[in-house]
């Protein structure tokens, strides 16, 4: 098969799952009214599959320093730090990344897909080992790959398989680096994090935990699960992403080991490629400020994703096992996942539709992200369309 053959049998199949017309992935946004509103075809929607968490992307301190930025130093760096230079914003939202989590030392990446690439690629090597949950998100994946470490899954949060998997290693687990996720991106779930930690620490590994969907979202400051459950010491390497609650674009990694910092003349996905605009970096920065400080944001997300969740639950969806920023639909089939999307969009809800194989267990989802924008009112109606389409598609 050519090349190009290869790219008509992605549309063919593409073709037979989806109507005509209908574009669910890269769905066009016309217009966009605020955090939480926007305008699809010549509809006006809700949006409930943004990663928003914390609604800061029109937060006007956020705007005005952006602003401000783009004004001073241009709308692009142009090139890499190692080649083109460090702006004075990356620096100090390093170090403010690392004072944040009180830590020795933060990296910055031009995005959250390039710090997991990054830091997996620069700490595994050939010989070396990557324990990863089977849930783990692409970027994880990724950088396992670019690392050309051996590449072990666990079964999703199953830490009784992932120390089987350990103690098989023998030796080799003290040049393991174990991954997972604060808030797994698909189904909303929580590491167990106390096992994780206590294991690794039995065999010697070295742990990275990604807190992209956690960051702002647990914890009293909002640094995610290693502050929610009190345990930063026995996290290695923390990783996240400015582009869900703190509104921007972004990556970055903190650490208590001085190590750190040798990645950066090692990590080809640091190295390569151009470092984060000046604007995204100084409304990262302004974001992580109100994220710190933003306890009556996270209360108003939780008591909205409560919300939505008991609700949905009460209706008989089948839902992911805790209630979150994310709250996962779990359909058993492609069809009844897109009729829900659409079902959801005719009557102004936009969220995320999941299909396999990017959904786990060959399962379709519909994925709802909260915001502590929305309102509890916002989440009623959210909840009667919900149970509107339950009748008119499920029985
Ligand atoms: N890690 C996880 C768990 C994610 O869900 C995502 C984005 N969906 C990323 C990393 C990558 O973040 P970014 O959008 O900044 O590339």
């Amino acid at each position: 098969m050519s090349l190009l053959d290869k790219l008509d049998v992605v549309a063919a199949a593409r073709k037979a799952l989806l109507p005509e017309g209908l574009e669910v992935f890269g769905t066009p946004i016309e217009e966009v009214y605020s955090a939480t509103e926007a305008r699809v075809g010549d509809r006006r929607i809700l949006f409930l599959g943004t990663n928003n968490y914390l609604g800061l992307t029109f937060a006007p301190e956020c705007l005005q320093a952006a602003h401000e930025a783009l004004d001073k130093e241009g709308t692009g760096t142009t090139g890499s730090r190692m080649a083109n230079g460090s702006y004075s914003g990356h620096r100090a939202l390093e170090r403010e990344f690392a004072d944040f989590y009180h830590c020795h030392s933060g990296i910055v990446f031009t995005t959250g897909y390039q710090a997991n690439l990054a830091m997996i690629s620069g700490l595994a090597g050939a010989g070396d080992v990557v324990l990863i949950d089977g849930d783990s998100h692409a970027s994880i994946y990724d950088g396992c790959r670019l690392s050309g470490a051996e590449i072990i899954r666990f079964r999703h949060n199953d830490v009784a398989d992932m120390e089987k998997r350990l103690r098989r290693l023998g030796e080799r687990s003290r040049s393991t680096l174990i991954v997972a996720e604060g808030i797994y991106s698909m189904l909303g779930d929580q590491a167990p994090l106390a096992e994780i930690v206590s294991i690794k620490n039995a065999y010697n590994s070295i742990l990275l935990l990604d807190e992209a969907h956690s960051l702002g979202v647990l914890g009293k400051t909002g640094q995610g699960l290693v502050e929610e459950t009190g345990l930063i010491d026995g996290v290695d390497f923390i990783t996240g992403t400015f582009s869900k609650s703190l509104g921007s674009i972004g990556g970055y990694c903190v650490s208590n080991h001085p190590q750190l910092d040798q990645l950066r003349y090692i990590s080809r996905p640091y190295i390569f490629t151009a470092s984060p605009s000046p604007a995204t970096i100084a409304s990262a920065r302004a974001a992580l400020k109100l994220l710190r400080d933003g306890t009556e944001l996270r209360r108003q997300l939780w008591q909205n994703s409560r919300q939505l969740y008991a609700r949905l639950k009460a209706l008989g969806y089948q839902l992911g096992p805790q209630p979150g920023p994310v709250i996962a639909n779990i359909l058993d089939s492609p069809q009844q996942a897109l009729m829900l999307w659409k079902g959801l969009l005719d009557h102004g809800i936009y969220v995320n539709l999941i299909l396999p194989p990017a959904a786990p267990e060959g399962k379709a989802l519909v994925r709802c992200s909260v915001s502590a924008a929305h309102t509890s009112e916002q989440m009623d109606h959210v909840g009667d369309v919900f149970a509107e389409l339950r009748k008119s598609i499920f029985q």
